[in-house]
């Protein structure tokens, strides 16, 4: 493993020592400058002749790049074509992705990753990342020790399960970790260095990848049970004494997803995302909602469609929230609503898992508002509850139909409603529906981008509720104080910031949320905001001062430049 060693003169200007000469410097993706080389670096390293005469700026780099990126006509074109710049030249390819970042997070994040994750095995060049197979049992330290760097700070891994909203994926969900991480990197700065992506690849039980002829992966059937849990244990051991100071973050696993983020988060500082972060993501929405409608946080009414990793975490973190702005007792259950595949969840037919049991309504409750057995599908639920929020996390197309979003709107001046789903194709309704359904007067984000919808001469910007608006943040916040773990209240504190981030300006023109552009600022105090709840709830490792931590983000996130070379 290579140890990146950045230094600073006592000017403080930075160089890094540089163990790769010649043609192995030129393809290697963490040193490589390709025609930005300058001429003494040339001689020092043995590049004379291997490159053209012209030594070029990262700025002239940067737009030669993405002209010819956005020359592609297909997103996963330009997917392919930032992948193979990210696999030659990561500085660059970070400039050219931070210099862009609302035309490229579709690109590499939702939605194109997902056709990505779906074609791996096809479009598939360079490994990156490291994969763990059943075969790998008894040995997994041994293969997390090929990691190329050394100093691993943070960590995304998968097992592939539900990828977005598009089922089990097998190796290609591969595309998923690798593509969060480069958001951590283009958000909140932590150097590409420092990440590594990690598919546990314990099979698929995609039957489509298991006939295919190209499929990459592990091709067995999912290992589930006892010698799972062994698989998991042992990676989190091994990853524990090898990368000891890594944040690890859990991804688009499925069931399994609540009981593995309860398992280790007291054993290892990690988080799962699509439970916290997203949750962090949309009650940011829903905090910002109230500002339009003017209904109070304590009167809202949600219903949230989906009550699986998403919805639940959400589910959680409104509680929370509701129970801050004092609303307690049955007001506090009747006040958040799940309906998953089967209805609206009541406890005289328990759900089989627990965290879905958790927001099961009292039977009682439910025959008040006349939500009797067989009367508890979303239409019927929204007809009795009157939700000021409905929420979507179930991965399923078309699900707000025009009979729901016509009946909220019937009650509601300023319908707040999120369908979260990705990609845009699993999104439970399309902006355009829902703005002709609620006349303009919904309050509409969606999980994936949306171009703007005009009704009624009135142009609409449909917010993303991307939850890249949390985890970098998080992410950055928790390495910064070197978190011990990662708190409830470490996403309570980014929500609250987030939902202060979105400007008057933003809800003017019907957003929900901060403007993607403003992602690696939004990030930065949001990683503030989670340093000082860490270091208040006593979980943060290092001690900042207050008022510094604000330099000490800033001093942590990496910029993508490139830095003179000392041969070693
Ligand atoms: P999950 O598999 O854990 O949960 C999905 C839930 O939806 C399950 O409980 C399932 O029973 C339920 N469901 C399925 N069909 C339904 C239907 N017709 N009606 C009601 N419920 C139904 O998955 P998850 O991790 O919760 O993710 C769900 C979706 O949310 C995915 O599409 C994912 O991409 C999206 N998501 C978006 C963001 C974001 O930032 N916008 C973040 C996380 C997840």
């Amino acid at each position: 493993m290579d140890r990146y060693r950045l230094k600073r003169d006592a000017a403080g200007r930075p160089s890094v020592d540089c163990p790769v000469r010649g043609s192995e410097l030129l393809r290697h993706p963490v040193y490589a400058k390709g025609t930005a080389f300058p001429k003494e670096e040339r001689v020092a390293f043995g590049l004379e002749g291997l490159l053209p005469s012209k030594v070029a700026t990262l700025d002239e780099q940067a737009r030669r790049m993405y002209a010819s990126i956005v020359r592609k006509p297909e997103p996963l074109e330009k997917f392919i074509g930032l992948a193979a710049l990210q696999e030659r030249n990561e500085t660059l390819y970070f400039r050219v992705l931070l210099d862009h970042i609302e035309e490229f997070l579709p690109i590499v994040y939702t939605p194109t990753v997902g056709q990505a994750c779906r074609e791996f095995s096809r479009i598939f060049r360079r490994a990156r990342g490291i994969w763990i197979t059943p075969e790998h049992r008894g040995r997994v330290a041994e293969v997390l020790s090929y990691a190329p760097f050394e100093d691993v700070r943070l960590v995304v891994v998968t097992d592939n399960a539900r990828i977005l909203g598009l089922g089990d994926q097998g190796a290609g969900g591969m595309g998923i970790p690798i593509g969060k991480l480069s958001l951590y990197t283009a958000a909140a700065g932590i150097p590409p260095w420092q990440t590594l992506p990690i598919s546990l690849d314990v099979g698929t039980d995609n039957e489509s990848l298991l006939a295919d002829e190209f499929y990459l992966g592990y091709r067995e059937r999912r290992l589930r049970g006892p010698a799972y849990d062994a698989l998991v244990e042992e990676f989190v051991e091994a990853l524990k004494a090898l990368f000891p100071r890594a944040l690890l973050q859990w991804e688009d696993f499925k069931d399994n997803a609540f009981d593995l983020l309860e398992r280790y988060r007291g054993r290892v500082c990690s988080f799962n995302d699509d439970i916290q972060g997203t949750a962090a993501m949309a009650v940011a929405g829903i905090v910002a909602g109230t500002r339009v409608s003017g209904i109070p946080l304590a009167e809202q009414r949600m219903v949230l469609l989906g009550a699986g990793a998403a919805g639940v975490g959400i589910a959680r973190l409104l509680r929370a929230t509701l129970e801050r702005a004092g609303v307690s007792g049955d007001a506090l259950r009747q006040a958040v609503a799940c309906v998953d595949i089967e209805g609206l969840l009541v406890d005289d037919a328990p759900p089989a898992s627990a965290h879905k049991r958790d927001f099961a309504w009292p039977a009682a409750l439910a025959e008040r508002l006349g939500l009797g057995t067989g009367q508890r599908d979303l239409l019927s639920v929204v007809r009795a509850v009157k939700p000021t929020v409905l929420v979507g996390t179930s991965g399923q197309p078309g699900t707000f139909t025009e009979a729901v979003v016509r009946e909220m709107a019937a009650h509601r001046e300023r319908p707040v409603i999120l369908p979260m789903s990705n990609p845009t194709s699993q999104s439970e309704a399309t902006p355009e529906d829902l703005i002709r359904w609620t006349r303009g007067r919904g309050l509409i984000a969606t999980g994936s981008p949306f171009e703007p919808v005009t009704f009624e001469g009135r142009r609409f910007v449909i917010g993303q509720g991307n939850n890249a608006f949390v985890f970098p943040g998080v992410g950055l916040g928790a390495i910064v104080c070197e978190a011990r773990a990662v708190t409830d209240g470490m996403f309570q504190a980014a929500a609250d910031r987030l939902a202060l981030e979105v400007q008057e300006s933003d809800l003017a023109a019907g957003s929900l949320f901060p403007r993607v552009s403003e992602l690696r600022r939004v990030t930065a105090v949001i990683a503030e905001a989670v340093v000082r709840e860490a270091t208040a709830s006593g979980v943060a490792g290092r001690a900042i001062d207050a008022a510094a931590v604000p330099a000490a983000v800033r001093d942590a996130m990496w910029e993508p430049d490139y830095v003179p070379l000392n041969p070693v």
